[in-house]
C-alpha cells in the first residue's frame, strides 16, 4: 500500500504573503498598495518595484477579472492532482498589474481569452481557502 500523497499548499503563516491567505478566508482578494507611490504591488513583496518604497497596505481588489490566459493539465504536475486531470488553470486580469492564476472551475464550454470571470473560494480539508474562476454567462446564455 502507497501513502497518499498530499498536496502542496500555501505557507499561510508566512509573514509577507499572509495578508493575501487571509483575505481569501474572507472571501476577498487582496493586494498590497504602495504608500510611497500608489502602485498596486503584484507579486506580493517587501519592496516597491517602482519607487523601492517599502511600506505598503493591503487593499481589496475586484472578485472578477478577464482571463487573459489558460491552460489545461492533462497530465499532473505533482502526484497529489492527478485524479483531478484534466483540469485548467487561468491567469486572469483583475486590475491593471494583478494578473492572478486560479482553477477554472468547469462551465459549459471552454472558456476564450478575455472571458469575464468571478472569484470562488474553495476550502481546503488542510486549511487555506484557495482562488479558483468560474466564467460569468454570457448574454446569450442566460
Ligand atoms: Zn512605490
Amino acid at each position: 500500500m502507497t501513502a497518499a500523497v498530499s498536496k502542496p499548499m500555501p505557507d499561510v503563516d508566512d509573514p509577507l504573503s499572509g495578508p493575501f491567505w487571509a483575505a481569501l478566508d474572507r472571501h476577498e482578494i487582496v493586494a498590497q498598495r504602495c504608500r510611497d507611490c500608489g502602485m498596486v504591488r503584484w507579486p506580493i513583496a517587501e519592496t516597491c518595484p517602482r519607487c523601492l518604497g517599502s511600506p505598503a497596505v493591503w487593499e481589496r481588489l475586484p472578485s472578477e477579472g478577464r482571463v487573459w490566459s489558460h491552460v489545461e493539465y492533462v497530465r499532473a504536475f505533482h502526484p497529489a492532482f492527478a485524479a483531478e486531470t484534466p483540469y485548467v488553470i487561468a491567469l486572469v486580469d483583475v486590475v491593471e498589474g494583478v494578473r492572478l492564476p486560479g482553477r477554472l472551475l468547469p462551465g459549459a464550454r471552454p472558456v476564450s481569452i478575455g472571458a469575464v470571470v468571478v472569484a470562488r473560494f474553495v476550502p481546503t480539508q488542510s486549511g487555506p481557502t484557495l482562488l479558483a474562476w468560474e466564467e460569468v454567462p454570457r448574454k446569450e446564455d442566460r
